[in-house]
């Protein structure tokens, strides 16, 4: 594989940014070596700097559930740009994209436009402390909320603690502020809740897809629900991953639970900045100009994004597009577990919709942070490398989920299960 392009820009970026880069993973630190630059993508593929070309099973983290660069959200994106890229009023195409959205969202009756989810989960948080006039958060050890302050906490010792913070830079009453339990442990949030009753909200990844792919029984998700209701607390359902990605109601349609608030990122500005934060219209009617709750944005509901995310969603509503993601998928990691079981590797691929993740460990259920072994990552690390040098693009940490997306072919996907066997079979160490 052609380097010289990549490492390249890569020295130059050095120069202009943090780390050569604009957000920490993509500086490839856990993988070793230095990142690859993009230059294009089509479908399935993603071109970079020197010409090499990878199947992508990253699709920007997310957001591309079309594959690169769909034909659709293309040329929605080119008619709206040509009207005008911002005008910081209302536009159309903001009641078109709710529209589409509130109609077809049983769980959803109000929505606010943002640009990220970190800024949607963010405006959900103050709005569940505005309305509930309470001020401390339950988070979960091993579910990321993008890189709000105080929820940028690691879990202490201890069944429920209060959050230590994970970034240098959160002042320590803000890390305070957010009590973290394990996931799929209800005695724990139960204590959290019955000893700390200023709790205003809690946020769950409901799929937690962030810190490897730790799927919840859904006896716990509707335990928290309850929890919740019994306890005055909010439950905000964390969908920038989940939401229009396992279904078009994401996991709240995919478990059937109502959660309080629900946020969301990626996939729906169809990969143009957009994140949304959701609910009852009452719970939204906290919001300003409506409430006392202030949240605002220059670039909100912009109308480029909106169309983009429009274009997309249109495609996720077509009829059985969720159930042949899911088929594709499940076909996909059924070779890749057939093969690692044959072999009795210490191996599994976990998976729902069209969310995978490779885990290198035997056990067969792993629903906690705690679950992962950190030893394990030197695996996918060795893995990773053979991966790119055969040309397949899995994002570059252990702890990050793979992504199917329409685009990607039964050939695709049958050529990428026979490259990663064979990357498992490559490792010496593997037993
Ligand atoms: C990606 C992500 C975020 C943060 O979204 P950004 O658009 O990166 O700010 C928040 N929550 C979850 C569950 C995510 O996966």
């Amino acid at each position: 594989m052609k380097k010289e392009k990549s490492q390249q820009l890569y020295a130059d970026a050095l120069h202009y940014f943090p780390g050569g880069v604009n957000s920490p993973v993509r500086a490839f630190r856990a993988v070793g070596g230095t990142p690859i630059f993009a230059a294009r993508g089509k479908g399935s593929r993603l071109f970079d700097a020197d010409g090499n070309e990878f199947i992508d099973f990253c699709c920007s983290w997310g957001p591309l559930i079309l594959g690169h660069n769909a034909a659709p959200i293309r040329e929605a994106i080119i008619e709206a740009v040509q009207l005008g890229t911002s005008f910081g009023m209302p536009t159309e195409a903001e009641n078109h994209l709710a529209q589409f959205i509130l109609s077809r969202h049983s769980y959803l009756e109000k929505i606010r436009f943002v640009s990220s989810g970190t800024e949607a989960v963010m405006s959900a948080l103050r709005l569940a402390r505005g309305a509930t006039g309470k001020s401390k958060i339950l988070k979960f050890d091993g579910c990321y909320h993008g890189h709000v302050d105080s929820l940028l906490v690691n879990a202490g010792s201890g069944f429920v603690t209060f959050g230590v913070s994970s970034s240098a830079g959160i002042p320590p009453e803000f890390a305070a502020a957010t009590l973290v339990a394990p996931l799929d442990n209800l005695e724990a949030v139960e204590t959290a809740l019955s000893q700390h009753p200023d709790i205003a909200a809690v946020i769950i990844e409901p799929i937690p897809a962030n810190n490897g792919l730790l799927l919840q029984s859904p006896d716990f998700l509707r335990g928290l629900r309850e929890l919740c209701t019994r306890y005055g607390a909010l439950l905000i359902f964390d969908e920038v991953i989940s939401g229009f990605r396992v279904g078009f109601e994401g996991a709240a349609g995919h478990y059937g639970i109502q959660p309080d608030l629900l946020t969301f990122g990626k996939i729906i500005g169809g990969g143009m900045p957009v994140g949304a934060y959701g609910g009852s219209h009452t719970l939204m009617a906290h919001i300003a100009p409506e409430g006392a709750v202030y949240q605002a944005g220059t670039l909100s509901g912009n109308p480029v994004a909106m169309a983009a995310g429009w274009a997309a969603l249109q495609q996720c509503a077509q009829p059985l597009f969720y159930e042949q993601l899911a088929r594709n998928t499940t076909n996909f990691c059924g070779m890749i577990n057939r093969h690692v079981q044959r072999k009795e590797y210490p191996v599994q691929v976990f998976h729902i919709g069209s969310i995978f993740w490779l885990a290198f460990s035997s056990r067969n259920r792993i629903s906690a942070a705690a679950d992962i072994d950190p030893q394990s990552m030197r695996y996918f690390k060795q893995l990773h490398a053979f991966l790119l040098d055969h040309g397949i693009y899995f994002g570059p940490s252990g702890y990050e989920v793979g992504f199917v997306s329409a685009a990607h072919t039964t050939a695709d996907l049958a050529l990428s299960a026979a490259l990663i066997c064979a990357g498992l079979d490559e490792m010496e160490d593997l037993y």
